[in-house]
């Protein structure tokens, strides 16, 4: 059985003030909730504040971004041994906001995967069409080449695959759990493909557009195991509510 995994992307968002305030507040409020792996990601100015709120928690520490090399002359990036060092767990690697505003490649999602693995950290993996590539019929062929591409050489232990079709991130339309189903099941089937029976030791959440609305009837799919959540994991009562979702409502 795989445990829901509910992850809160605070991208450019929050002071190291801004983090302790909002650590101080929902620590306590999820103490009751260890049968799902709660993942908090802030910009990399805040992890420090919030790896020392995180100790004894259980609450998975996480980046947002990773580079693919060790160490060296690469100025303004961060390493995973870096990441891992200050206390993350896990990092998120090819959000559709890198993917376009930085260029990141197939290719360069792969590196960071494979180096990210090597120093010991987790990985989300960001994957998902846009409108046009919807609309045009091609959204199975945009997830098959960019699992395919992505995961090349990739052990599945401590991977999770983010289903972020990308005309619901940050705009309020969210997928319909149909569409959200139908997607997470082609994404366990070519996980198959790839992985054989290991391909169900993965688990795939969803990401776009969560709210407290919203959550209950997305993660009553069958194949969806958890949430990747922008906007509505900055406050605290609304991303409680996420990670307390009842399922079949
Ligand atoms: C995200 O950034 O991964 C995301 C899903 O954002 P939002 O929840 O705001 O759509």
């Amino acid at each position: 059985m795989r445990k829901p995994f509910i992850a809160a992307n605070w991208k450019m968002n929050k002071t190291q003030s801004d983090t302790w305030e909002f650590l101080s507040k929902f620590i306590p409020e999820v103490k009751d909730r260890p049968d799902v792996d709660i993942a908090v990601a802030p910009p990399f100015t805040s992890l420090p504040a919030a790896a020392e709120k995180l100790v004894n928690t259980g609450i998975i520490l996480t980046s947002q971004n990773v580079f693919y090399e060790e160490k060296g002359a690469y100025t303004g990036e961060i390493s995973p041994l870096m990441l891992v060092d200050i206390g993350c767990k896990y990092t998120i690697i090819g959000h559709s906001e890198r993917r376009q505003y930085f260029d990141e490649t197939d290719d360069i999602v792969n590196r960071k995967i494979k180096a990210s693995k090597k120093a010991g950290l987790g990985v989300i993996v960001c994957i998902g069409e846009s409108l046009d590539e919807r609309e045009a019929g091609k959204t199975f062929n945009v997830l098959q080449r960019e699992l395919e591409k992505g995961l090349d050489g990739v052990t599945p232990h401590d991977t999770v695959i983010a289903y972020e079709p990308i005309w619901a991130i940050g705009t309020g339309k969210t997928a319909t759990p149909e569409q959200a189903q139908d997607a997470h099941a082609y994404i366990r089937g070519r996980l198959r493909i790839l992985y054989g029976n290991k391909a169900d030791e993965f688990c795939i959440i969803y990401g776009g557009s969560v709210t407290p609305d919203n959550v209950d009837s997305l993660m009553s799919c069958e194949d969806v195991d958890g949430a990747l959540v922008g906007g509505a994991s900055l406050k605290v009562e609304s991303f409680t509510r996420i990670v307390k979702f009842r399922k079949g409502q």
